[in-house]
């Protein structure tokens, strides 16, 4: 889990990182999946090849696509990226327009971080699931796909949002909740490896085998 490729706070993973990053993922052998792979992979329990990894960011940063996009493109790494559908005017965050051509580009996919990025946990249930619907719908009418997976803002869900998610038809959600996401967790609660900024390779590494 990454969110802006930048710097300035812990949420913030420099370039020069992402790309060290990315490099070690291509030179040790690692695949990076598609939303799509991983969701086949999850469903099915069967995996392309035993080094998977699937790297996401969330928020819909502006500097995915000037600073993360360039360096996915060099190593030839994938990426999912979850878009906030509301934010597209926002300076700091992605347009349609950049969407549409990242998404050309074959080695980004977007996937749904809700419409204004509220806290599920304190809004009603039709609130909820008008933010779930919302925003699958313009993912799948402007990018052309069937967005299958929900990243819930700070991570945060409650037992209205997996019946929301399921009437609004996600496959899978992904919390903030550490650990190796595995077929075997709740499909609409999967955890996730967060990077922080200034970790070393080892730790990295760590994160990508389940080390402690
Ligand atoms: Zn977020």
């Amino acid at each position: 889990m990454y969110h802006s490729i930048s710097s300035g706070n812990q949420l913030r993973v420099p370039a020069s990182e992402f790309r060290t990053q990315m490099t070690y993922l291509k030179s040790h052998g690692y695949r990076t999946l598609t939303a799509d792979e991983a969701v086949y992979a999850l469903k099915t329990h069967r995996v392309p090849q035993q080094k998977i990894v699937w790297i996401t960011l969330d928020d819909s940063y502006k500097d995915n696509l000037t600073a993360a996009w360039p360096i996915l493109k060099q190593t030839n790494q994938h990426a999912t990226i979850n878009f906030i559908t509301g934010f597209t005017n926002k300076k700091n965050h992605l347009t349609l327009a950049d969407a549409q051509r990242m998404k050309a580009s074959g080695v980004v996919d977007f996937q749904s971080h809700t419409v204004r990025h509220l806290d599920l946990n304190n809004l009603t249930y039709q609130v909820q699931l008008s933010e779930l619907t919302s925003s699958k719908k313009w993912l799948d009418q402007n990018l052309h796909q069937k967005t299958a997976v929900i990243c819930y803002p700070a991570g945060r869900a409650n037992q209205q949002t997996i019946r929301a998610d399921q009437q609004a038809g996600y496959q899978y959600a992904l919390s903030t909740a550490p650990g190796i996401a595995t077929s075997t967790q709740s499909p609409y609660n999967l955890t996730r490896q967060r990077v922080t900024p200034g970790m070393s390779l080892t730790v990295f590494e760590g994160l990508l085998t389940g080390a402690k």
